[in-house]
């Protein structure tokens, strides 16, 4: 029998924009606030538990001029998960407001592309647009944990646990990979920046933060084929996940909500 998991989005942060900057091919004006929130996201069986992605800190959010709702970790904590307590975090992508605060996980593996690694230390970060969404600390910092031994790399796809793997797709950068999770109502995928909104993919028009637009066109492709309906695609940055799934309980009213 596969693991079954709990699958938990928890949101962060928020940047209020209009959404012209959601979209390569920007649409109407009158299509007017677009705002986008900022996720980690939780997935536990009886037997395992992996936190996806870590977020950013205030210091960020200041620097940057997002809204910091609270520490992604205080987030954790509100479902009694202790952040060094956790054993496996998965990196979707190293731009910072995935990986920051990598360090308040002092006793995990970190899970991360091979390919992700290369690109955010090689030849593409002389260039501004590839490296302005990155933080030169973070991929420092990152890469002190690989000679701590604490990086787990990964090319391609995996299967990280029963009922849980992380499958390459590239396209927003070179080593983006999405988590294909196991739960009581099928496959899940979280897609993180594969598809920052619904509306990304419903309307074949990508975010215009972009490596490679065939491997982002065809991601997509791969995220339904991975999903077990398009309902089952969880997009990294869409406030309409905190409108269509429910918080697990009263009190994490507008900060949790559970996708299983
Ligand atoms: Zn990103």
């Amino acid at each position: 029998m596969r693991d079954i998991y709990e699958v938990f989005a928890i949101k962060y942060a928020t940047h209020k924009r209009t959404s012209e900057l959601n979209f390569m091919d920007p649409p109407d004006i009158h299509d007017g606030p677009m705002p986008t929130d900022y996720f980690i996201w939780l997935a536990r069986s009886e037997q395992h538990t992996f936190v996806i992605d870590t977020g950013f800190n205030a210091e960020t959010a200041d620097a940057r001029g997002r809204e910091l709702i609270r520490c992604p970790t205080a987030g954790l904590a509100l479902l009694d998960v202790d952040a060094k307590d956790v054993n496996d975090v998965i990196i979707t992508h190293l731009h910072y407001d995935h990986v920051g605060n990598f360090d308040l996980f002092p006793n995990t593996r970190f899970h991360l592309q091979d390919s992700e690694m290369a690109f955010a230390t090689g030849r593409y970060m002389r260039h501004k647009p590839f490296r302005a969404p990155m933080d030169v600390e973070h991929v420092v910092g990152m890469v002190r944990q690989v000679y701590a031994e604490r990086v787990v790399f990964h090319d391609g796809d995996a299967d990280l646990a029963s009922g849980l793997s992380v499958h390459h797709i590239g396209g927003h950068t070179a080593g983006l990979q999405v988590v294909r999770v196991n739960t009581r109502r099928g496959w899940l995928v979280l897609a993180s920046d594969a598809s920052h909104l619904y509306a990304n993919m419903e309307r074949g028009n990508p975010y215009p933060i972009i490596f490679r637009e065939d491997q982002m066109l065809e991601g997509w492709q791969t995220l339904r084929r991975l999903a077990d309906s398009e309902a089952h695609i969880i997009p990294g940055h869409d406030p309409k996940v905190m409108d269509l799934y429910p918080a697990p309980s009263d009190d994490l009213r507008g900060i949790i909500v559970r996708l299983d």
